[in-house]
């Protein structure tokens, strides 16, 4: 079905921050898959780990336990601070749990039509409840009814939330960083008020951390940065490096709602892809590469902001990690096809919006790579 808008390229190998199409020209992968592959392409450790896996066993079932589900569970818990883990396959999925973590946490607290906040420009998927949940008219048109319990305020302004006085609100979900909805950090107290906010009227804090998480920002997880802990928080995008697999952590008593019968996914967790996930996190730490997101982020910010400061079509320069957005002051979508070109993939996020999101292994000289092409078809490609 003719679902997306695709580039006329089709790549057919991939070797760290590069992908190789089927004329063996090379192009640097600026956004990894979407945010997806946090050690490039073809590492040998996923390598390694999905051979060995895929040679023993791939799929079990949620009938039985699983070994390295179990334990990827018990590392994303030691990492994040929360209590348990549920295993989907994607991000939309990952926030399905969330959303019905909530729905329960409502009606045990005798609450019949739970609500949750939710924001503009926000993106949590295309199902139906995670796009009734998510920002952007464009998602959710044409697809009405939408799924009820959903209470829209503007990103990053406390007020609007706590203006809300509403009995039925159980919840507020929330992206640390806004991803598609253009790369918006939020005041850096925003998520701390959020979660005072959250303590004080008995509501979970739900982070939605799908593209956010493993190391994008520079910590394994954005609220890390702020020190604080939500109550659930999900991931999907980087877990497995482009195996399909989602999470939705929980905390307290958000953690002890969906039991045996009230949720469940025939593949989510299965042996294969928690091997890979497994496999992310060793390397991550092995190799430091949260940390190097941090660092590198900023030497990126740096660099862009320097060779760009005198251009007047570049309205802002942002990022937190890896996780980096250029502004211009009008739509740069052909600016996408433009980087094919000169052999750089990158993406535009909000008509207006660079994005960027290279892997966490990206280079000293690879990154120079980056900001001298990407500098270039912007002084160049408008
Ligand atoms: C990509 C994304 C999703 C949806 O993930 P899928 O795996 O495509 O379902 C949800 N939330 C955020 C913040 C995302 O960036």
């Amino acid at each position: 079905m003719p679902t997306y808008a695709r580039l006329p390229v089709s790549f057919t190998k991939g070797e760290g921050a590069w992908l190789i199409d089927s004329n063996d020209e090379r192009y640097l992968d600026a956004i990894s898959g979407i945010g997806v592959c946090q050690l490039g392409h073809a590492h040998p450790a996923v390598r390694d780990a999905i051979s060995r896996q895929a040679g023993n066993l791939i799929h079990t079932s949620n009938l039985y336990t699983i070994e390295n589900q179990e334990k990827l569970a018990a590392k994303l818990i030691a990492l994040s601070g929360l209590d348990n883990v549920f295993f989907s396959n994607s991000g939309a999925e990952a926030n399905e749990a969330a959303l019905k973590i909530a729905r329960l946490y409502g009606h045990h607290r005798g609450i019949e039509k739970p609500a949750v906040i939710v924001m503009e420009n926000s993106f949590h998927g295309r199902t139906l409840a995670t796009l009734s949940a998510t920002g952007n008219p464009k998602v959710r048109q044409g697809f009405e009814p939408l799924v009820e319990g959903f209470i829209r305020v503007p990103f990053d302004n406390i007020e609007r939330v706590s203006d809300i006085r509403d009995s039925n609100v159980v919840g507020v979900l929330v992206e640390p960083i806004q991803g598609e909805g253009g790369v918006n950090i939020p005041a850096s107290d925003y998520l701390s008020r959020l979660r005072e906010l959250c303590d004080q009227r008995g509501w979970l804090l739900m982070l939605d951390e799908v593209q956010t998480g493993i190391g994008r920002t520079g910590s394994y997880f954005a609220y890390q940065h702020v020190g604080i802990t939500p109550d659930v928080c999900t991931l999907a995008k980087g877990l497995g490096n482009g195996l399909p697999i989602g999470a939705c952590l929980a905390r307290g008593e958000a953690a002890a709602t969906l039991i045996a019968g009230t949720h469940g996914s025939t593949f989510g967790g299965n042996p294969l892809v928690c091997s890979a996930a497994l496999a992310v996190l060793e390397t991550l730490e092995k190799e430091s590469l949260v940390q190097r997101a941090e660092a590198l982020g900023k030497i990126l910010l740096e660099s862009f902001r320097d060779k760009l400061k005198d251009n007047p079509s570049v309205t802002d320069i942002r990022g937190r990690g890896l996780m980096i957005a250029i502004d211009l002051d009008r739509p740069c979508g052909e600016l996408v096809s433009k980087a094919l070109d000169q052999r750089i993939l990158i993406n535009v996020t909000a008509t207006n919006t660079i994005r960027l999101l290279p892997p966490l292994i990206l280079s000293d000289e690879e990154a120079q790579i980056l900001v001298d092409k990407v500098t270039s078809l912007i002084q160049h490609g408008l």
